[in-house]
Formats: C-alpha cells, sequence, structure tokens
C-alpha cells in the first residue's frame, strides 16, 4: 500500500516496537490471541514468536505463564503506545491495584521503543528488567536475534547466553512453530 504522508500533522516515522506478552489466568491462549489482535486494530504486527510456558518469577506460589514476544511497527509516540497496552489490559480484566508479580489474565510490557532510551515516571525503555528474563529472552532471540540493547551494546542472543540462571522453566509448547 502507498503510504500516504500528511501535510499537517506532524509525521511520526513508524518505530520497530517489541512487546512481551503474558498471562496466567483464565484461558491463557485465548488471552494472548485477543491481546495480539487488540494490538493489531492499532498498530501493525509484524512477528510474533512460539508461545512459552514459564515457571513465575518473583512470586513462585502462582500458575505458569504463557510468554510471547510480538515485533509490532508504530507511529504512536512511546507513552501513546503505553496508554494503548494499558487499555488492552483493563479491558481484558486486569485489575488496578494487581501488584507486580500478581496473576494476571494478560501482561504488556514494553521492551524496546526502536534505539530510544526512554526513562520517566510511567515508562522506562528498555524494559530495565528484560535481561534478567529468561522468560523475555528466549521468545526475543527466536525472533530478533540480532537485536542490539541501546544502553548495553549486546545482543538478544548474548544477553540470553549470558543470563545466570540459564533457561530453566521455559518450555516451549509444542505445535507452535
Ligand atoms: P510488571 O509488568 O513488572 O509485573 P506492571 O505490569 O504492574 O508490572 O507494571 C507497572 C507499571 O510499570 C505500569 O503501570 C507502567 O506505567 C510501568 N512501566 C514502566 N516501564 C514499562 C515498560 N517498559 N512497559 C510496560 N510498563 C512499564
Ligand atoms: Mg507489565
Amino acid at each position: 500500500m502507498k503510504k500516504v504522508s500528511s501535510g499537517k500533522l506532524k509525521d511520526y516515522k513508524a518505530v520497530n516496537v517489541y512487546l512481551s506478552l503474558g498471562s496466567n489466568m483464565g484461558d491463557r491462549q485465548y488471552n494472548l490471541n485477543e491481546a495480539l489482535r487488540l494490538i493489531a486494530q492499532r498498530a501493525k504486527l509484524f512477528e510474533v514468536s512460539s508461545t512459552y510456558e514459564t515457571e513465575p518469577v518473583g512470586n513462585p506460589d502462582q500458575p505458569r505463564f504463557l510468554n510471547l514476544v510480538a515485533r509490532i511497527q508504530t507511529r504512536l509516540a512511546p507513552l501513546e503506545l503505553l496508554t494503548l497496552t494499558k487499555g488492552i489490559e483493563a479491558k481484558m480484566g486486569r485489575v488496578k491495584e494487581d501488584k507486580p508479580n500478581a496473576p494476571r489474565p494478560i501482561d504488556i510490557d514494553i521492551l524496546f521503543y526502536g534505539d530510544q532510551v526512554i526513562k520517566n515516571r510511567q515508562l522506562t525503555v528498555p524494559h530495565p528488567r528484560l535481561m534478567e528474563r529468561a522468560f523475555v529472552l528466549v521468545p526475543l532471540a527466536e525472533i530478533a536475534p540480532k537485536l542490539i540493547h541501546p544502553v548495553s551494546g549486546k545482543s538478544a542472543e548474548k544477553m540470553l547466553a549470558e543470563l545466570k540462571q540459564g533457561v530453566q522453566g521455559v518450555f516451549k509448547l509444542p505445535g507452535n512453530g
């Protein structure tokens, strides 16, 4: 499709964004698919990793997650994108008082927004805990092994290889690539 640029509106360039999605409540596969469907209504969905079943981190006394990573392209500014992802979380039944690491129907984290480094009250990008999380790095390295973290300068595959705890507790679901 031909791209039409508007003369008046400020032209934001389409940026490659990586999102981490997780669900450990209800029909987890449905929740992931539904979140992807809602994201795709507002952004271009380019690539989705396999789905992985993962042991919960932080609070182990809760059900296992299903996790995946998706690459989208969007012209939404970072905080607009955060508003979108939080809106989807709310719509899908996540209650506001949820504590971090609490069970949730859907959690959507912004891992990378192009190569931008963002730090404000609402948003830190790259996501501050991604380098410690096998459930993020395994699906990320599957779809973008050469992607470079703009602060550490390390590729996704290198961050994965350097994970202290390894990839235990992360299991690729059969039959999804
Ligand atoms: P967690 O994902 O660590 O369990 P939450 O999903 O409850 O925690 O997120 C808490 C807050 O983290 C969100 O309200 C959001 O404003 C903030 N936040 C900061 N950086 C990010 C990011 N990169 N992606 C998503 N949320 C972020
Ligand atoms: Mg989150």
